[in-house]
């Protein structure tokens, strides 16, 4: 907890610190400079610096949590499949915030006032998106999936969906044992996507029964809906948090600190 919230804290210092000093306009006038100047490439390396900085800055503090995973057996994987998980994700990052950036402050040069209006939408509709996607585009960067193999167990968790339901296209088995021995499973995706996964650690850890118990909460999660829900009130909660970016925007002494003559500054 304390390497994790610490974590949370130092990039919310960086933010800050990026945000309302002369430092993050700096960042991005540098940054940009490299890439010849232009407005398109101080969005690209402003926001390109960003991610590199918040991810370095996240490194020791990632770290630390290993260590303390490591500390209670939880830990199979090598530091060098750690770093390579960290690489994996900073890449997945900036495929995901480059083109919204593009996106966004083409938005802000169409109107710096009402930029936030089509933004907002957006926000929504990309977060139902990547919602539905999540499990063929996120998950499997970071795992493997299979079906669970037909067989006593695979047929007890079909017949305990039938009784509770709840369609299940099929049970996938993650080879999460590659970087640990705790044991989960859980639901994501929606519609066509839905899936329910399991640990491979919890099917060679746990009895049958054990199995049943773990599966029979994650077919709750999907009686109860809990994963359109949440994308709703995610996809709500992006489109509330692009119009109150909107406001804080338009506020001239937000922009004066952070260095930015208009909200279609790159240096916003
Ligand atoms: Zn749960």
């Amino acid at each position: 907890l304390p390497w994790a919230l610490g974590g949370r804290l130092a990039g919310l210092a960086l933010t800050l610190l990026l945000g309302l000093t002369p430092a993050g306009a700096a960042l991005v006038t540098v940054a940009g400079g490299w890439f010849g100047g232009s407005r398109t490439a101080g969005v690209l390396a402003g926001a390109t610096a960003l991610v590199l900085l918040g991810s370095a800055l996240q490194l020791p503090f990632g770290a630390g949590v290993r260590t303390v995973r490591a500390r209670y057996g939880l830990v199979t994987q090598g530091w060098a499949g750690w770093a390579m998980d960290a690489v994996r994700g900073l890449a997945l990052t900036l495929v995901l915030v480059l083109p919204l950036v593009l996106g966004l402050f083409a938005l802000t040069a169409w109107s710096p006032q009402r930029w936030w209006l089509p933004a907002a939408g957006a926000a929504a509709l990309l977060t139902a998106a990547l919602s539905f996607l999540h499990p063929l585009l996120i998950e499997p960067v970071f795992n493997r999936f299979s079906p669970m193999p037909p067989g006593a167990l695979r047929t007890a968790l079909l017949a305990l969906a039938e009784r509770d339901g709840v369609r299940v296209r099929d049970v996938l088995v993650a080879d999460a044992s590659r970087r640990t021995t705790a044991l989960n499973a859980y639901v994501s995706g929606f519609g066509a996507t839905r899936r329910i996964v399991a640990y491979d650690t919890l099917l060679t850890a746990a009895e049958p029964r054990e199995v049943e118990l773990v599966v029979a909460h994650e077919l709750g999660h999907v009686k109860h809906r809990d994963v359109p829900v949440g994308t709703v009130l995610g996809a709500v909660g992006a489109a509330v948090a692009v119009a109150v970016l909107g406001l804080l925007a338009a506020w001239r002494p937000l922009l004066d600190a952070a260095g930015a003559t208009s909200p279609a500054d790159p240096r916003a």
